[in-house]
């Protein structure tokens, strides 16, 4: 398997030299150059699989340039009942015939971000082991991504995670969830200021490519193919329990933001697994749904973008859509290069489909979408619980909203759970008049010590933090410096 730029101005590369970079050098997003093909005889040997058997079939696939035993022994390690739960991974729940829910959730930070960064940990420490390199992670986060990128790569031989959040504009809990890791090579950076001002940082440290060259800055931000690999499985796992036989077609809803969940479910329909519909739930941030609406692909600048109860959805641009715009366009790199050419002058700009041979196409795709609000959230919330017995968190709602709209008679709906409502206590509080219950292992977080350091909406401090964190690579007590300013 060889990955290709969906600009087209990348060489061929194996998956092990895309697995750490983010944008290919062209500034278009790596995908493979064919999709492995499941017929229904592959079909048949699938189905029955446990969730780790069936994630080396499918990931084997596209990492084909790891040894098996050695792929296989990161699968084993990174999917197991210690870390999700239940040997399921990702169990289907029933809420009546033909309606489900898939779990994602059960993972360590308790979001479906954990099934993709869980194996991202590992394949990373693998890799950076063969090659005798070592990476500086830095990221940004609102709350969401942080805690599920800290617990993947907490404890990994070389690598560090610079992670920077808005001081004191996270929820207590995801708070909790990230500042209370005591490894080592895990550092909290509070921002005095809000999360675009941690993202400008991050933007203004990436873009000093000296620097980012001499301490080996990486990401794991969601356009990482890997990511996207990993995410495939719970589909077909998700159809395989759905379903008697591969004659069955299933829909899935999926809460989306930056399109990387569903670009998976795609992938897997491309594949071959018998996907009637993907319903695409967006939030008050609607720029996916208008595109499949009206073809139409405008993204929005950060005050234009909605600040909602379902705020891992809270985005206006999503990374991951470039990846089905090459397959609707038949994989032509000049037609993607020209659409994004056309809005990455940023400002209002987009493309538009309609009317084109590009928009004739889109139906074979069987995206669909539609748009949910804070009010569909919470009565989704309430009547899921009423109706079923089942709580949901704010994201997932706005899938089951969406997907119920869709919903056919005969098609088993299997909505995506992207989160566990502990996250999101206060639309929970707000639909069901009480807290949500926290599982086992998560009470009191709150209260445990915290590990951060503080520092102004500045570049500078940040690079001056992370050189010396390198410098001190491996030796005993180098951490003082940083124990010093923590509480
Ligand atoms: C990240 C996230 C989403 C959006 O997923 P995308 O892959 O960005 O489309 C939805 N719900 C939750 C809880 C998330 O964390």
């Amino acid at each position: 398997m060889r990955y290709v730029s969906t600009r087209g101005g990348m060489p061929p590369k194996k998956f092990s030299s895309i697995l750490l970079g983010g944008l290919a050098a062209d500034g278009g997003l790596t995908m493979p150059e064919a999709y492995p093909e499941f017929d229904s005889a592959a079909l048949q040997q699938l189905r029955g699989l446990s969730y780790r058997e069936l994630a080396f079939e499918i990931i084997s696939r596209f990492a084909d340039d790891i040894p098996t035993a050695d792929l296989r022994n990161i699968i084993e390690r990174t999917y197991t009942a210690g870390s999700f739960g239940s040997d399921e991974i990702t169990p289907l729940k029933t809420l009546e015939p033909g309606l489900h829910i898939l779990a994602l959730s059960n993972g360590p930070t308790l979001a479906f971000k954990d099934i993709a960064l869980q194996l991202l940990g590992n394949l990373f420490e693998y890799t950076l082991a063969k090659t005798e390199d070592h990476l500086n992670i830095l990221g940004a986060t609102s709350g969401d991504t942080g805690p599920s990128a800290e617990y993947a790569m907490r404890g990994k031989a070389g690598i560090r995670v610079f992670m920077l959040s808005p001081q004191g504009k996270m929820s207590r809990f995801q708070t909790a969830q990230m500042f209370s890791l005591q490894d080592p090579n895990i550092f909290n950076i509070a921002i005095r200021g809000v999360f675009d001002d941690c993202q400008d940082i991050v933007k203004a440290v990436s873009n000093d490519s000296a620097f980012k060259q001499k301490y080996h800055i990486g990401t794991i931000n969601s356009i990482n193919w890997a990511r996207i690999a990993a995410q495939i499985v719970y589909y077909f796992k998700g159809y395989f329990a759905a379903t008697r036989s591969n004659a069955e077609q299933v829909s899935f809803a999926v809460p989306s933001g930056n399109f990387g969940n569903i670009c998976a479910g795609h992938v897997a329909r491309m594949m071959g697994l018998p996907v009637r519909r993907l319903i695409l739930a967006t939030n008050e941030n609607d720029v996916l749904d208008e595109f499949f609406r009206t073809g139409r692909y405008r993204p929005r600048g950060t005050d234009e973008t909605h600040h909602t109860s379902s705020p891992s959805m809270d985005i206006s641009k999503a990374s991951n859509f470039e990846r089905f715009i090459f397959d609707l366009a038949g994989r032509d790199a000049n037609r993607v290069k020209e659409l994004w050419g056309k809005i990455e002058r940023g400002g209002g700009d987009f493309f538009d489909l309609s009317g084109g041979s590009l928009w004739e196409k889109i139906k074979d795709f069987g995206i669909v979408s539609g748009t949910s609000s804070h009010a569909a959230r919470i009565a989704t919330i309430r009547r899921i619980h009423e109706q079923y017995g089942v709580l949901v968190d704010p994201h997932t709602a706005d899938g089951l909203k969406v997907g119920m709209e869709y919903r056919e008679e005969g098609v088993p709906l299997v909505c995506l759970e992207t989160a566990l409502p502990v996250k999101f206590s206060e639309s929970i509080m707000e639909a069901i008049s009480h807290e949500p219950p926290r599982p086992a292992g998560y009470q009191g977080i709150e209260n445990l010590p915290q590990r951060y350091v503080v520092m102004n909406a500045d570049a500078d401090p940040v690079k001056t933090f992370i050189a010396e964190q390198a410098r001190n690579t491996g030796e005993a007590g180098t951490f003082e410096e940083y124990e010093k300013v923590v509480r």
